[in-house]
């Protein structure tokens, strides 16, 4: 079987993760400075905050923010469910808007759903492909969105428009304009769950690139006191001597990373680009490569003159089928033991959605992408010779299916 995601876990993270076990210091401590800092060199944005996951990252920014009862947050209909349950736990109206082929969030979608109620705009690359950043940026800028926008919190009142929090969970190393994601918007949020790009089993990090007048090493000393319960000193001081004192100035969370989960970051964090990208993008152009010969194939854009991917996963689309027919495809190409996904059912199909009233068929382009979409897996230890069985995988299990537009599929 090729399994869908395994994590890369060599000796040199079992070595520096050992290291750890064996320092004493297992908790938020030096190894999380250290892969706060290491990931503000990365992307050039101004500071860090690691986070116990990705959610608690987009959680805390979103509480920081002041977003409740009463808001408005727009966010992509196709998406992983993270990006708007942590809208509903605010209390505010997660407001989806459909995406564009490429699978990102469309800005016309998201200009028509503006009201004087919504204060946040959640994009997210999508497999790893950047947003369309520039003009998200420019809209929230505008005129009379600025006007429309109704500030309640001091950090509201000080930005004075709609934020633009961008869910980055995929695309860890993605370039946009001849910058990195984490560089791109206000704030941004990478996912450093077991499947992502970077793994720390668990974990998440909070990139600061508020404009001015926002201090982000303030605000960064902030996020820390908030994301451990609004303790004034966390444990790493308190075992100073003699610094046993501390105050709780809110209910803040417990949504503090590791230093065994940061000892992770670190090794990766540290030949992602070099390797870890390199290997990615080996295997996205071997699909594009190889699927590019079938007809009924449709290849995912990942890299334009403005944009390139972080080859999170590889979504090919099939022509001319419908949902129960990919998923007899699924069914076909799982039975020659590779493993597939799909990235994602949108959001709006979701019962708990269904249930705040949200309709897929008012998101028709999320709809298409997903009733027509297989996620192939990319990963590190991948071979050419597994991607080529997957390929195979793929491949046999079109030309044996009995579907209305069979002729389609030379
Ligand atoms: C994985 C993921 C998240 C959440 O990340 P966690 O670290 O698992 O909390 C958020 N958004 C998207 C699109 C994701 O794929």
């Amino acid at each position: 079987m090729i399994p869908f995601s395994p994590p890369r876990m060599d000796q040199k993270i079992i070595d520096e993760v050992i290291d750890t076990l064996k320092s004493g210091w297992i908790t938020t401590g030096p190894k999380t400075k250290r892969f706060e800092e290491e990931l503000t060199k990365y992307a050039g944005h101004k500071a860090t905050l690691c986070t116990s996951s990705g959610s608690a990252g987009l959680e805390l920014m979103l509480r920081w923010f002041g977003v409740g009862e009463g808001d408005e947050v727009i966010l992509p209909a196709y998406t992983y469910t993270a990006t708007g349950n942590v809208v509903a736990h605010c209390g505010a109206k997660p407001v989806f808007v459909d995406v564009g082929t490429d699978f990102n969030i469309s800005v016309e979608a998201i200009e028509k759903a503006i009201t004087k109620r919504t204060k946040v705009i959640m994009p997210v690359d999508l497999a790893g492909f950047p947003c369309d950043y520039d003009e998200i940026n420019a809209l929230v800028r505008r005129k009379e969105i600025m006007d429309k926008f109704n500030p309640r919190t001091k950090e509201q009142k000080t930005l004075g428009r709609i934020l633009v929090l961008s869910d980055a969970a995929h695309s860890l190393g993605a370039i946009y304009k001849g910058k990195k994601t984490g560089n791109l918007t206000d704030i941004t949020v990478y996912s450093f769950h077991a499947v992502k790009n970077l793994t720390t089993a668990e974990g998440g990090a909070v990139c600061l690139n508020l404009p001015k007048p926002f201090d982000n090493a303030d605000i960064y000393k902030y996020l820390r006191i908030k994301s451990l319960h609004g303790q004034t000193k966390d444990a790493f001081t308190k075992t100073k001597a003699g610094a046993w004192r501390y105050d709780v100035i809110e209910p803040g969370y417990k949504f503090n990373m590791t230093d065994i989960a940061a000892a992770m970051g670190l090794v990766e964090l540290e030949r992602y680009d070099s390797d870890m990208l390199v290997r990615r993008k080996q295997i996205f152009d071997k699909y594009a490569r190889e699927f590019s010969k079938y007809d009924w194939a449709e290849i995912p854009v990942y890299e334009t003159a403005d944009k390139k991917s972080s080859y999170h996963v590889f979504l090919i689309r099939i022509k001319n089928v419908d949902e129960q027919q990919r998923d007899e495809v699924i069914q076909r190409i799982t039975e020659k033991e590779v493993a597939v996904n799909v990235h994602f059912i949108p959001l709006p199909m979701m019962t708990y959605y269904k249930s705040l009233g949200n309709d897929i068929s008012d998101y028709p382009v999320s709809y298409d992408n997903f009733s027509r979409v297989i996620s192939l897996p990319v990963y590190y230890n991948l071979t050419d010779k597994q991607v080529m069985t997957v390929v195979g995988a793929v491949v046999g299990s079109m030309i044996h299916q009995d579907i209305k537009s069979q002729e389609n599929f030379g």
